[in-house]
């Protein structure tokens, strides 16, 4: 079956933070509608680190991979977004184990384990209108693909996140600073999952090529 190695996931990963690190401005304007304005430059932040510890790096498997790329995110962006973003990347370091391969399935239980992770620790579900909008429908169209070759199932996720970050302009939002704009919040997307989109495109379209 189809899949990357643990270098090709590495070089996933950096392509990953290459594309968050460059979308700063969109995702500072996107927070700035909706929030305090900081998501940009904290996922900048967060980025370089991971790209900083996972440069270079000989990994054995997979689950030191992830494990690394989360601590880096969860150690330099603290708050609310850290633990949201450190929990997607350490969702892979729970459900890899001593992989040493990407695939479909490995797809699907980190997806999975990330959202699991991300609702019990931030207490948001589907329709608050945060990065929960955009990954939740992004896990239904991994698991509806786990059959499938990994280069077509992670287009449908990526698709699915795509969908999931619009339908979130049509949601008001019940979490963060964005609560107190109430209907205000409505025709924008959530900042959280326009990140999402682009996590999961870039990844998308590293297979891909
Ligand atoms: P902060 O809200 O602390 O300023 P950021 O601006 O970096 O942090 O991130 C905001 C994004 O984090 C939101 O757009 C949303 O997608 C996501 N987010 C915030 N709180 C939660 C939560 N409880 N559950 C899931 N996602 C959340
Ligand atoms: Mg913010
Ligand atoms: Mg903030």
């Amino acid at each position: 079956t189809e899949g990357l190695s643990v270098e090709q996931a590495q070089q996933m990963a950096l392509n990953v933070a290459d594309k968050i690190i460059a979308a700063e401005p969109i995702l500072s304007q996107a927070d700035r509608d909706l929030g305090d304005g900081d998501h940009g430059l904290g996922m900048q932040r967060g980025f370089t680190a991971l790209k900083a510890a996972v440069d270079g790096t000989k990994f054995d498997n997979l689950r030191e991979l992830y494990q690394t790329a989360g601590t880096a995110l969860l150690s330099t962006m603290g708050g609310a977004s850290g633990v949201v973003f450190g929990s997607l990347y350490l969702a892979g370091g729970k459900t890899m184990h001593g992989a040493e391969f990407f695939g479909s399935h490995e797809l699907a239980h980190l997806l999975e384990q990330a959202l699991k992770d991300v609702m019990s620790r931030g207490g948001a579900k589907p329709g608050d209108k945060t990065m929960i909008d955009a990954l939740h429908p992004a896990v239904e169209a991994a698991k509806a693909n786990i059959d499938k070759p990994l280069s077509e199932s992670i287009k449908a996720v990526a698709e699915a996140a795509e969908a999931g970050k619009e339908a979130s302009k049509d949601m008001i939002a019940t979490m963060g600073r964005a609560k107190t704009l109430g209907e205000k919040t409505l025709g924008l997307p959530d900042a959280g999952a326009i990140s999402v989109t682009i996590i999961l495109q870039t990844m998308a379209d590293y297979i891909n090529d």
